[in-house]
């Protein structure tokens, strides 16, 4: 007898495969083709990720499915299906949405996140939500196709959304996972640290991105992470970068160009501020020591001393006294 997790499971595998189909083969799917391709999506990449398209209809899922056996409480316990609170029938959660499948770490086909092809929608990424073949916090986008070469290369990079991952792996940068949009958890830090040691987090460029990565940064560090923080410019995201720059602009300035956190920092602390003018500069070598002496390594604090003080001319006792009593403060 077949447990319930492994009915959810082929399930998956047979609508992620219909959803497929109605994407590249029929007269309903091609303006979510049309919509993807004019995104960038190759038909390569199409298949690579196995996307799909939902068709808008209340009932076809749910038709589909029971046509072949399936019982509908349980699709409905697998999030593929929502139940009427009165009537007690189901109707399908995914309608009119590109479907790309979240896959376990093996490769299988768990859950669902399906996006609007229209900006007018609401919510423009639906998932599936949490059953007992899907846990979110455990699951990373694209791990189970990046993991060998996250190993090869001795490095991961890692970003928020699909597209973002998906523009990535097309860049020839094959070692790309996605957090999904939601924050970075203990269990993800735990499952990168096991394959790798260096992480590039290359988040979205706006004030939610900067924060999840500067998050990120902190927990991944904590578990033992070398971690650099990749830089673009203000409002854009990587799948933006990626279709406006190329690959190569991508991979040498984005990635290659990838900042430790501490050098992040000070890059973004610099941000509006004219360093000729004497207080700014003043405020500014302030705020970068009050942020040296939140560094773990006695090394690094050295390191980025002697950093500062060489490139603004202050002696190095000053700039360790200064630090000194931030440190005191803090601990
Ligand atoms: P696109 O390029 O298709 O517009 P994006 O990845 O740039 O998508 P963001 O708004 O930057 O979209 O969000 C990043 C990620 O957060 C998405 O890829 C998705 O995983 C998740 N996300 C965004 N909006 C929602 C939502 N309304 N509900 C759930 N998850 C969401
Ligand atoms: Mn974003
Ligand atoms: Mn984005
Ligand atoms: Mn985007």
């Amino acid at each position: 007898k077949n447990s319930d997790a492994s009915i959810m499971l082929e399930a998956h595998e047979l609508l992620k495969k219909f959803y497929h189909h109605l994407l590249l083969n029929t007269k309903e799917g091609q303006p979510a083709l049309d919509y993807l391709t004019d995104r960038g999506f190759t038909r390569e990449i199409i298949e690579k990720f196995e996307i799909g398209y939902s068709l808008d209809s209340w009932d076809f899922a749910t038709k589909f499915l029971q046509k072949r056996g399936f019982r509908l409480e349980l699709m409905e316990r697998a999030g593929l299906l929502i139940k009427k609170e009165n009537a007690g029938t189901f109707f399908d959660r995914f309608r009119n949405r590109i479907m790309f499948p979240i896959w376990d770490h093996q490769g299988k086909t768990i859950a669902f996140s399906g996006r609007v092809l229209d900006k007018s929608q609401e919510p423009k990424y639906l998932n599936s939500p949490e059953s007992i073949i899907f846990n979110k916090s455990k699951t990373l986008y694209n791990f189970h196709q990046a993991r060998l070469h996250i190993r090869k290369h001795q490095q991961v990079v890692l970003f928020e959304g699909f597209a973002d991952v998906i523009a990535s792996d097309k860049a020839d940068v094959p070692y790309s996972i996605g957090t999904m949009g939601t924050s970075l958890t203990d269990e993800h830090v735990k499952i990168i640290r096991r394959n790798v040691e260096s992480v590039i987090i290359c988040y979205d460029s706006d004030q939610a991105g900067l924060n999840a990565a500067l998050r990120a940064s902190d927990m991944l560090t904590e578990a033992g992470c070398y971690v650099k923080i990749a830089r673009m410019p203000d409002g854009m995201d990587p799948d933006d970068y990626i279709n406006k720059f190329g690959k190569d602009k991508f991979k040498n300035d984005v990635i290659g160009a990838s900042l430790t956190i501490m050098a992040f920092k000070m890059q973004y602390l610099r941000r509006g501020k004219n360093l000729q003018n004497e207080g700014e500069r003043i405020r500014y070598i302030e705020e970068v020591v009050r942020e040296i002496s939140s560094l773990e390594k006695a090394v690094e604090r050295d390191h980025y001393l002697r950093q500062l003080a060489s490139e603004f001319s202050i002696s190095l006792d000053a700039l360790k006294q200064q630090q000194l009593q931030y440190y005191k403060a803090e601990r």
